[in-house]
C-alpha cells in the first residue's frame, strides 16, 4: 500500500508548526507511515494583530482562511487548536480528530505573583474571560488587551509594557519556555485548551479513519438529560427509564422520588441537592463533574425535575458539555408546568376560554435576592408561573397591574403530584391571605386564569363534610350538584358537590361588537340563568340597551339583573325552560319580536323552537361555558339525598361516580333534569322550592 501524502494546513507561527510535528509524532508512535506536506497560511487573526479579542470579532478569527484552503482542495487537513474552533464547524466541513488534553491551565508570568501585583499594574490577556477572572485573584489591577504570538506576548512584558501576562500553559510547554511561567492559575480557562484538533471534509471518509485512532471522543461517554416528571415517579417516560437503567452513573436532585433511583440500581448516584436558598453544589462544580465523568467513559444521567429544558437551566448545562464536544441527548419530561395542572383537571387551554398561555418565572435568575422587581405580564388566557412561591405578592401586585380582574381565580400547588401536594386556591384579591395561612413548601406552581375555574373543588372554597371522607354520618345531609349552595342552606345540612361550574366564554372584539348591536337591535332580551346576566352585563359595559322587555326566569335572575340596573318586565315562578314559555305566551304578544337570548354553552333548544315557533326571531349568543370540574373522592355513607339541578349535573355525575346509590333519594329541578334521570334508569322527585332572596 502507497503511503498516503498529506498536505496538512496550519497557521505559521513557531508554536503552530511545532502543533504539526506533534500530530505526525502521534503517526509514527503508532507505526503508520504518513507524509505530511505543510501547508503554512496566515488566518485573518495572525494578520490583523490590532483588533482586540475583546472586540466581538467573528468567531472563524483563526480558521477562516484554512476553512477556505480545506474547500478549495488546497490542503487535505487542518490542524488548530481546538479553543479556536468556531461552534458549529462551518458547513462541509469536520472534526477527525480531538487530541488528549496535555494541559488545560492558564498561566500567569510575571515578577511577581498576581495577587502581589501592587494597585494600577498593568495585566495583559487577550480574551475578556481571562480579564473577568485575573479580578477575581486581584481586582486592584489594570488589564489590557494583548495580541501576537506567545513570543510577541513575552516580549510585551519583557519590555515593561505590561507588568505581568496571562496565557496558556501549554503553550509555554510546547516552546519549551516553561521556566517563565510565575504561577498556574486557579481558574478554568477556555474549553478544549490544551487540546489539537484534525479538521478535514466531511465527505473524506478514508482520511477520518486515517487519523480516528488518535480522537479522544471515541473514549467519552455521554450525557443523558433526562425529565424526571413533576413528581409522582410513574409520570417519568419509558425512555427515561430506559436511561436510568443503563446509566454509569445518576446525579439528582433534592425532591427525586427514590423509586426512579432503583431503576439505576447499577449506577453511582450522586445527590446534587439544589433548593433555593441552599445550594448543595455550585452550577459549575455540578457540570464540571458531569463533565469529567463523561469524559472517563461513563454513561452519564442528569436526572431533573420536569422536563429538562423549562427553566431550571438544562440549557446552560447542554452548552457547557457541547463546548467539550461531549454528546448530550435530551430525554423530556412531562413538565410540571402542564402536568400538574392536567392532574388537577385544569386545562391550561379550554375552547371558548382560553387559547393561549404563557409559563413566566418568578425570578429572574434561580438564585436571585429577594428584590421585588415587577414581573412582566404577557397577555394571554392563562398563566402558569413556576418559582414564584416567594414572590406571590409581586405576582398579584403585577397581575393587577396588568389589569386581570381581582376577581381572577387562581389556584398554588406546592409539590404537586407528590404524598405532600398541598393545593390552596382563591381569587388575585384573597390568595396571599389563603397561601399564608396554608403554610405551603416549595417547590409550587401557581395557575391563574378563568381556567382555574375547572377546579372548583378547592378544599377552601366549598363545605368538606362528605369530601375525601373526613366527616359523616349526619342524618339528612343534602348532596347539591349545584351551583349556588347558599341558596338551598335553609334546607338543612347541604354538602356542596358541583357537578357543573361556569366560566366566561371568550368571544373576540368582533364576536362582542355583534353581541352588542344585536342586542341594541332586539325588541326583547331573554335571561334564563343570574350567570347569562352578569356576563352579558359585563360584556355591554356602558352600552346604551334603551327601552326593552325583559324577561327573566326566576327571582335570583331578577335579582342579577337588578344588580346591573336592568328591570325585568316579565319573571316567571317556576323556575324551568317549560314554565318560563308557558309564562311568556300567556303573557306576552312576541310575533314578529326579535329577542336576544345570551345563554350558556349548553343548548336550550326547547325555549328557542317554541319561540321560533310563537313567531319570534330569537338570536342566540354564547356568553358562558357550563365545563365539568374534575373528580372529588365522595363519601357516598353521608349522603341521604341528592339534588341535581340539570340534566348535564346527572350526566357529570354519573360519569364520576358511576351510578347514584340505591338508598339516596333523588330530587331534580326541573321536568328537563327528571326526565333524564328517568331516561337513566332513576326516579326522581321534582324539586320545588321557592327561594326569596335577600333584598
Ligand atoms: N424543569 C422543571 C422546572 C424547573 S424550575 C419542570 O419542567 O417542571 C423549578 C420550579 O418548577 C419550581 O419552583 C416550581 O415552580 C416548579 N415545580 C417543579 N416541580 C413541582 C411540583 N412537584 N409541584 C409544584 N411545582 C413544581
Amino acid at each position: 500500500m502507497s503511503i498516503p501524502f498529506l498536505k496538512v494546513g496550519s497557521r505559521s507561527s513557531r508554536l503552530a508548526r511545532i502543533q504539526v510535528d506533534e500530530i505526525q509524532a502521534l503517526f509514527k508512535k503508532n507505526g503508520v507511515d504518513v507524509a505530511f506536506e505543510p501547508i503554512f497560511v496566515e488566518t485573518q487573526g495572525d494578520k490583523d494583530k490590532s483588533t482586540p479579542l475583546t472586540a466581538n470579532v467573528a468567531d472563524d478569527f483563526f480558521t477562516n482562511t484554512l476553512d477556505q484552503a480545506l474547500r478549495d482542495k488546497t490542503i487535505d487537513v487542518a490542524i488548530h487548536s481546538a479553543k479556536d474552533l468556531p461552534q458549529p464547524l462551518r458547513p462541509g466541513l469536520a472534526i477527525f480528530a480531538l487530541t488528549k488534553n496535555m494541559d488545560d491551565t492558564d498561566a500567569f508570568i510575571g515578577r511577581v505573583q498576581l495577587a502581589q501585583l501592587p494597585k494600577g499594574s498593568k495585566v495583559g490577556t487577550s480574551s475578556l474571560v481571562r480579564q473577568q477572572s485575573v479580578k477575581t485573584i486581584n481586582p486592584h489591577v489594570q488589564t489590557v488587551s494583548i495580541r501576537g504570538t506567545i513570543e510577541e506576548r513575552l516580549k510585551l512584558l519583557d519590555e515593561g509594557k505590561c507588568d505581568g501576562i496571562i496565557v496558556a500553559t501549554v503553550a509555554l510547554k510546547r516552546l519549551g519556555l516553561e521556566q517563565r511561567i510565575t504561577e498556574i492559575m486557579p481558574w478554568d480557562a477556555t474549553p478544549l485548551q490544551g487540546q489539537l484538533a484534525v479538521i478535514g471534509r466531511e465527505e473524506d471518509t478514508h482520511l477520518r479513519n486515517l487519523f480516528a485512532p488518535f480522537d479522544v471522543r471515541r473514549a467519552y461517554g455521554k450525557v443523558l438529560l433526562v425529565g424526571a416528571g413533576p413528581g409522582d415517579p410513574d409520570l417519568i417516560t419509558i425512555k427515561g427509564v430506559n436511561a436510568l437503567k443503563k446509566a454509569n452513573c445518576v446525579f439528582y436532585d433534592y425532591l427525586t422520588d427514590p423509586k426512579l433511583l432503583e431503576y439505576a440500581a447499577q449506577a453511582e448516584k450522586v445527590y446534587v441537592g439544589k433548593r433555593k436558598g441552599a445550594h448543595t453544589l455550585p452550577q459549575g462544580e455540578l457540570s464540571k463533574m458531569i463533565k469529567n465523568k463523561a469524559l472517563a467513559g461513563q454513561t452519564v444521567v442528569r436526572l431533573k425535575g420536569g422536563d429538562p429544558l423549562i427553566f431550571g437551566r438544562g440549557a446552560d448545562e447542554i452548552n457547557y458539555l457541547r463546548a467539550y464536544h461531549i454528546d448530550v441527548e435530551v430525554i423530556p419530561g412531562v413538565t410540571s408546568a402542564t402536568g400538574i395542572p392536567s392532574v388537577l383537571g385544569i386545562p391550561l387551554t379550554a375552547r371558548d376560554i382560553s387559547s393561549s398561555v404563557a409559563f413566566v418565572s418568578g425570578h429572574d435568575k434561580e438564585e436571585e435576592t429577594n428584590e421585588k422587581k415587577p414581573i412582566a405580564i404577557p397577555a394571554v388566557d392563562t398563566i402558569v408561573f413556576l418559582m414564584g412561591l416567594t414572590k406571590l405578592d409581586v405576582i398579584v401586585d403585577s397581575l393587577i397591574k396588568a389589569k386581570w380582574p381581582k376577581t381572577t381565580p387562581i389556584v398554588v400547588i406546592s409539590r404537586g403530584t407528590r404524598p405532600d401536594e398541598k393545593i390552596v386556591g382563591g381569587t388575585l384579591a384573597t390568595i396571599e391571605t389563603d397561601v399564608q395561612k396554608g403554610g405551603l413548601l416549595p417547590p409550587a406552581l401557581i395557575v391563574v386564569g378563568e381556567v382555574v375555574r375547572f377546579y372548583t373543588t378547592l378544599p377552601t372554597l366549598c363545605a368538606l363534610s362528605a369530601l375525601g371522607g373526613q366527616q359523616g354520618g349526619d342524618k339528612g345531609s343534602i348532596l347539591y350538584t349545584g351551583t349556588h349552595p347558599e341558596k338551598y342552606q335553609a334546607l338543612g345540612r347541604i354538602i356542596h358537590l358541583p357537578m357543573i361550574a361556569i366560566a366566561p366564554a371568550k368571544l373576540s372584539e368582533e364576536e362582542k361588537k355583534r353581541l352588542i348591536s344585536s342586542a341594541q337591535k332586539a325588541d326583547i332580551l331573554l335571561f334564563t340563568s343570574r350567570f347569562a346576566v352578569q356576563y352579558f352585563c359585563e360584556t355591554m359595559k356602558a352600552s346604551a340597551l334603551g327601552h326593552k322587555e325583559i324577561f327573566a326566569i326566576g327571582q335570583e335572575t331578577r335579582q342579577a339583573l337588578e344588580r346591573y340596573g336592568l328591570k325585568p318586565t316579565l319573571v316567571a315562578e317556576t323556575e324551568s325552560g317549560e314554565g318560563l314559555v308557558e309564562a311568556i305566551l300567556n303573557q306576552k304578544k312576541i310575533k314578529g319580536k326579535k329577542i336576544l337570548f345570551p345563554r350558556s354553552s349548553l343548548p336550550n333548544p326547547y325555549i328557542r323552537r317554541k319561540l321560533i315557533k310563537a313567531g319570534a326571531d330569537v338570536d342566540e349568543y354564547v356568553v358562558y361555558c357550563n365545563i365539568k370540574p374534575p373528580k372529588r373522592e365522595l363519601n357516598i355513607q353521608s349522603v341521604d339525598e341528592v339534588l341535581f339541578t340539570s340534566p348535564s349535573t346527572v350526566k357529570n355525575f354519573l360519569e364520576d361516580y358511576g351510578q347514584i346509590p340505591k338508598d339516596w333519594k333523588i330530587l331534580s329541578k326541573g321536568p328537563l333534569t327528571n326526565k333524564y334521570l328517568q331516561e337513566h334508569g332513576y326516579k326522581s322527585e321534582l324539586f320545588v322550592y321557592e327561594w326569596k332572596p335577600h333584598g
